[in-house]
């Protein structure tokens, strides 16, 4: 009797299992973007947030509702190596000084959701004050506000006085940057201190930046044996560690130090190039933003040292850019996002292509490159099952039409519809 009722209750739960799942998508066309082919009219089954099952609409048997995106270019989640989600395109240079840590923390929370809305489900946030983007990656995580997967690393650590360091004050203001500190040991502390308080990815400055104040672009920062200290803490804590870096030598040494990334690579010379490939670095180019700062960065408060600075660099980035991708670099989508408005990510889809990607090239680099890079390729960046029900849908196929990437019109993170 008792074997009999637990086969009848048994039998019940297969029955529910089979027919209730969280969500069901109809698919017209899911991008493969290993292959860049697509599979037509498709189920996808969706269960605590992750993909359950995958194949022919005509085999899927169920009157369940479901979610019709039939007409539409299904692709995964995208991935932003790059953003500053508690910065502002609006706030730059004396203007930040306006903006209190907790007030950043806000201004993340609107971003979140634009970067969301925009079809990005996962970023890595690369530097922030205070700790407001660990803030912000929890209070999405539990479900308080809405936003992308974040990899949050924290302050990002620099050189007194460098790209990573708050340089627009003298020094009876004593102002310096959470993430300063000099020598090796002093490297390794603040590699701890940033683990400690809930980063995941280490970020640093490897030499001088556009929007610093006082930074030569080119100067490499921090001696070989700091960013050798900074990687080795950070990859024995299991993080993986982001190098902002524009010159060319800094470029070098920090890949010779160990870096996961880097970020800009904007004189990345064709050795730099060879040494990045060599040592399986991804080359993580911002080749969107440059267009921005030049047009609108005066407005937002940017130094006229960073506009001349940013004459320099945006046009010859480019064309490291294309050379890296000829070369067979590794490429993530790294866009810089708080230097442009949030949300306009997908706007560099068309640069990287007009710069020398194919329009497979620039989703790649996006979805699986990137899901590489952030140590999580079993969770994102395929529709395949088992990860993570990331999915978004666009009007007309991106591989004939890239542009059609600025205007998602469907995202689900983690199984839950955050747009449609
Ligand atoms: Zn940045």
């Amino acid at each position: 009797m008792q074997k009999f009722l637990l086969a009848v209750a048994s039998a019940v739960m297969m029955t529910q299992t089979a027919l209730a799942h969280d969500a069901v998508i109809r698919a017209g066309y899911i991008l493969d973007p290993e292959t860049g082919t697509y599979a037509t009219d498709q189920y996808i089954l969706i269960d605590k947030g992750r993909i359950d099952d995958v194949g022919d609409w005509t085999d899927y048997d169920s009157d369940e509702d479901y979610i019709d995106l039939s007409e539409k270019y299904v692709l995964p989640g995208l991935l932003d190596a790059h953003v500053h989600l508690t910065g502002d395109s609006q706030v730059h240079g004396y203007k930040r000084l306006t903006r209190s840590t907790p007030r950043q923390a806000i201004t993340g929370v609107r971003n979140a959701s634009r970067t969301l809305d925009a079809g990005f489900t996962t970023v890595r946030n690369l530097g922030a004050a205070g700790y407001a983007d660990i803030a912000l990656m929890e209070a999405i995580e539990d479900g308080d506000v809405p936003g992308p997967r974040i990899i949050a690393s924290g302050p990002s650590l620099g050189i007194t006085g460098g790209h990573c360091d708050n340089n627009l004050l003298p020094a009876e203001y004593d102002v310096k940057a959470d993430g300063v500190a000099d020598g090796p040991w002093a490297l390794r502390a603040k590699v701890r201190e940033n683990k400690k308080y809930g980063a995941r990815v280490i970020k640093f400055c490897a030499t001088g930046g556009v929007l610093s104040k006082g930074t030569d672009v080119g100067a490499q920062q921090f001696a070989f044996e700091e960013m050798k200290a900074i990687v080795d803490e950070a990859h024995l804590n299991g993080l993986k560690v982001a190098a902002h870096a524009h010159g060319a030598k800094g470029i070098e040494t920090a890949i010779k130090a160990g870096v996961d990334s880097i970020e800009h690579s904007s004189f990345i010379t064709d050795s730099g190039i060879e040494a990045a490939k060599r040592k399986g670095v991804y080359l993580s180019m911002d080749v969107y933003n440059s267009d921005y700062i030049l047009s609108e960065g005066a407005k937002a408060g940017m130094l006229e040292e960073s506009l001349n600075k940013e004459r320099r660099v945006g046009k010859i980035q480019r064309e490291s850019f294309r050379r890296a991708v000829k070369a067979g670099a590794k490429m993530a989508f790294g866009s810089d996002a708080a230097v442009y408005p949030h949300g306009q990510n997908g706007h560099q889809f068309a640069y990287m292509v007009k710069w020398g990607m194919t329009p497979l090239q620039s989703i790649q680099a996006a979805t699986i490159n990137n899901a590489d890079l952030f140590g999580m390729s079993a969770d994102v960046g395929t529709i395949e099952i088992g990860k993570f029900a990331d999915i978004i849908a666009v009007e007309e196929d991106p591989l004939e039409n890239i542009h059609i990437l600025k205007t998602v019109s469907f995202v689900m993170k983690n199984g839950e519809v955050h747009k449609k």
